[in-house]
């Protein structure tokens, strides 16, 4: 069954109505058809039927037009199909001449009684209802456009004022990204905190972000906009149970993501990040490797090194809830896209992948690769970022969005008042930042 232009004019101009107020004043025809870019002349056809049935009514003089003649919600779409339609049920078996040996007739009866228990539920009051809502949604995102605009101009005028700089992660909000002056992931941004002109250093991301920045940059003055921005797998270990693990494994060195506290880096020989962890693991001369506080990063190195990797049992929720059976039901509607994930996401999803990379590997990859097609597993916020850099390559994420709120906790709003207020500086112990220094050094020296 097709609707005909018959049935779906009527519901557009019975709604146009409604969103005129025909409840409570004529509404001309003429204005209806303009509207809806419909001839008048086939409206008053379909008027003279729904005048008939007794959906509406005709008001006569200069100011005529027609108003409902019931209310709303006595009307459904139902009504209106079975008046303009000669027929809504998806097959007409009364003049098969199969019709009593078929064994598909039951299926064709059940289908049309869904069919018609659904347009039967749906009634105009409900369509005009979801229509307004629509409505102020839309009012809402204009506002907030022009509140947003109005941001972006104090902060740029702020920025220059104070001679600072903006820096945002890769999984940062989208209005985020687009005011930041530079976009990346964490250690990439902190390496470049230090080698900036600016002295004012505003970092868009979470708290162990912009501690990697001071301390790569210890002269400069590192804001971050929200102080209750954290990384739920930083806070899985402590600097204390650090050396409790470090006791437990005495001939063990000790590897440190870059996503945990300057203090738990103070406590570690080396850095590494997701794009080096390998590397930096193979650079020790150890045979054993204590690896906080990731266990699926710690596992993906594992299976790359014959040395014995020792795991805190640490997780990013984000990654750690991407399931195989999502990526593989993407793969299924998209068999030639590649799959892409983050090592921080589970191991046997990281089989699966055709490439396992950090945010920056995926940000070059969909750039300087031919590859049309990408099934990403990581943050949200970079595929934001892949689709605005690469608008005619397609990239797909599982329906359930991987989203950090941690990382969406900064809004524009923290960003003007962060470079106005000059909040929250990033203050650390001197001890402990000469500690992380070395391990950062240290990692950044064998790259
Ligand atoms: S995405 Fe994961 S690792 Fe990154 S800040 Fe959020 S919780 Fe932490």
């Amino acid at each position: 069954m097709r609707l005909s232009t018959r049935s779906r004019y009527s519901c557009r101009a019975l709604i146009d109505m409604l969103v005129n107020g025909a409840e409570r004043k004529p509404v001309p025809l003429s204005k209806i058809a303009e509207r809806q870019e419909v001839s008048e002349k086939y409206l008053e056809q379909l008027f003279i039927i729904l005048k008939k049935a007794g959906i509406v009514k005709s008001v006569r003089g200069v100011k005529g037009g027609y108003v409902l003649a019931k209310r709303p919600d006595e009307i459904s779409m139902g009504d209106i199909l079975r008046l303009t339609e000669l027929d809504i049920s998806p097959v007409d078996c009364s003049k098969c001449y199969r019709k009593n040996r078929c064994i598909c007739r039951i299926y064709w009866e059940i289908l049309g009684e869904i069919i018609e228990d659904y347009v039967d539920s749906i009634t105009f009051d409900e369509i005009n209802r979801r229509v307004k809502a629509l409505k102020s949604k839309k009012m809402v995102k204009a506002k907030d456009k022009n509140k947003n605009a109005d941001l972006i101009k104090k902060i740029n005028v702020l920025k220059k004022e104070r001679n600072a700089v903006v820096l945002a992660h890769n999984y940062q909000r989208n209005e985020v990204q687009e005011i930041a002056d530079y976009l990346g992931d964490s250690l990439d941004l902190s390496r470049l905190a230090s080698k900036l002109p600016q002295k004012i250093i505003v970092f868009s991301g979470v708290r162990f972000m912009a501690e990697s920045a001071k301390v790569l940059a210890p002269e400069k003055t590192v804001l971050i906009p929200r102080m209750d921005a954290g990384c739920p797998m930083a806070d899985m270990i402590t600097a204390e149970e650090l050396r409790a693990m470090k006791k437990q494994y005495p001939d063990a060195k000790t590897v440190c993501y870059v996503n945990t506290y300057a203090d738990v880096k103070a406590e570690c020989d080396i850095c590494c990040t997701s794009a080096n962890a390998v590397k930096v693991v193979e650079s020790l001369k150890a045979k054993k490797i204590i690896f906080v506080p990731d266990r699926n990063l710690a596992d993906y190195v594992a299976k790359q090194t014959k040395k014995k990797i020792i795991p805190w049992e640490g997780f990013c929720y984000v990654h750690e809830f991407i399931e195989l059976d999502e990526i593989k039901k993407l793969k299924k509607l998209h068999p030639k896209a590649v799959i892409v994930v983050h090592p921080e996401t589970k191991p046997e999803v990281v089989k699966i992948a055709d490439y396992v990379l950090s945010t920056n590997g995926m940000v070059k990859l969909a750039k300087d690769s031919k590859i049309k097609e990408f099934i990403i597993g990581t943050e949200k916020g970079l595929v934001n970022r892949l689709k605005r850099e690469n608008p005619k390559k397609n990239f797909y994420l599982p329906k359930r969005k991987p989203l950090c709120s941690n990382m969406k906790r900064i809004q524009l709003e923290d960003i003007y008042h962060s470079l106005k207020d000059m909040k929250y500086e990033v203050k650390m112990d001197k001890g402990i930042l000469k500690k992380a220094r070395k391990s950062l050094e240290r990692m950044i020296a064998i790259q």
